[in-house]
């Protein structure tokens, strides 16, 4: 009898992706390690662009808070100095004759900085530092979605170089994107074919919280677990356990709910591995109307242990080396050391 770990192929039930589990290659699994930022940063950093003092050094300024001029802010929204899209984009372009096709690339991409300090980490604002993020979040979200050349809107957060990070001073980007792709496209397809009393996400996050071998924790509106079909080692996700409205229509309390169950789920992957470096985005339906009532938006970390090699750029299939059982139990080890979290 072969007592080796075996594979497993698991079926992502939101998106029909498969992830092939492979426990035997664990002990290749070799932390890339963090960034360690927090200990070597200093408070301010006079050649950084988004530290304060260098405002002049950020493109215009799209949103503060709080509102009005002066140095005092403690986030601050700038047009991205190297946008992948481009705002206004009205350029004729022309493809090379022959079976190609190009088109502009209008959309949006904004930097929130969000503190003043070059040297914090998320798990580090308090409460109201990560309302604030959050309300920046909110109101980028709602003048992105008020853009007619907008479809879909992602924000997300790149922490540290192997997660494609390039300045150090916490941040997150939003993209306005003029199309929807395939994956959004394909997970609405998806949820839309569920008939069920409730959303399908909705109904994964209840079942995850019933099965409890993937759960970290559940408060009354919100659920943190890795999905059965992680497509990453260690992947949190935090998701509504109600269905909440579009991102920009959230009230501030469900809100300030959110920023501290995402603390926590931020805090127990530095503490339980290592302050590695991380992605997180905030997974959102399109912006046509009703698909936020078919696909809830939630939150998604992933912390950046492997990168992809051949095979997954060839077929695009990951391989994950932990399986979701035995990730939740190692982050859980942690929990106790984000109890005031
Ligand atoms: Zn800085």
């Amino acid at each position: 009898m072969r007592d080796d770990p075996y594979s497993e192929l698991r079926t992502d039930p939101l998106t029909g992706d498969r992830v092939i589990v492979a426990p035997g290659r664990a002990e290749r699994l070799q932390p890339l390690g963090g960034s360690g930022r927090r200990s070597r940063l200093p408070r301010i950093d006079p050649t950084c662009p988004f530290c304060p003092g260098n405002e002049a050094e950020t493109t215009t300024e799209l949103y503060r808070l709080p509102p009005g001029q002066g140095t005092a802010w403690r986030v601050r929204v700038v047009a991205n100095k190297y946008p992948a899209l481009s705002p206004d984009s009205a350029m004729e372009l022309a493809a090379p004759s022959g079976p190609w096709e190009v088109g502009p690339a209008p959309g949006r991409h904004e930097v929130i900085v969000e503190s003043p300090r070059h040297d914090v980490s998320v798990t580090e604002l308090d409460d109201e530092g990560l309302f604030e993020v959050l309300v920046s979040y909110r109101d980028r979200f709602a003048a992105a979605a008020a853009d007619p050349q907008v479809m879909h809107v992602v924000i997300f957060r790149n922490q540290g170089p192997l997660a494609n990070a390039t300045i150090l001073h916490p941040h997150s980007q939003l993209v306005g994107l003029p199309f929807v792709p395939d994956l959004i496209s394909r997970k609405l397809e998806v949820s839309s074919a569920h008939h069920g009393e409730r959303a399908l996400l909705l109904e994964l996050v209840e079942r995850e919280i019933e099965d409890g071998s993937r759960l970290i924790e559940a408060s009354e509106c919100y659920a943190t677990f890795v999905p059965y079909a992680a497509a990453h080692a260690h992947e949190l996700w935090v998701a509504p356990r109600f269905l909440p409205p579009r991102f920009d229509r959230l009230d501030d309390q469900t809100l300030r709910e959110f920023g501290v169950a995402l603390r926590r789920a931020l805090a127990l992957v530095a503490e339980a591995l290592g302050d590695p470096d991380y992605n997180f985005i905030l997974q959102t339906p399109p912006l046509q109307e009703g698909a936020e009532t078919v696909l809830p938006w939630y939150g998604q970390i992933i912390p950046r242990q492997t990168v992809a090699a051949g095979f997954e750029l060839a077929v695009g299939v990951r391989i994950v080396e932990t399986r979701p059982e035995e990730a939740v139990e190692r982050l859980k080890i942690a929990l106790p050391k984000v109890a005031g979290v």
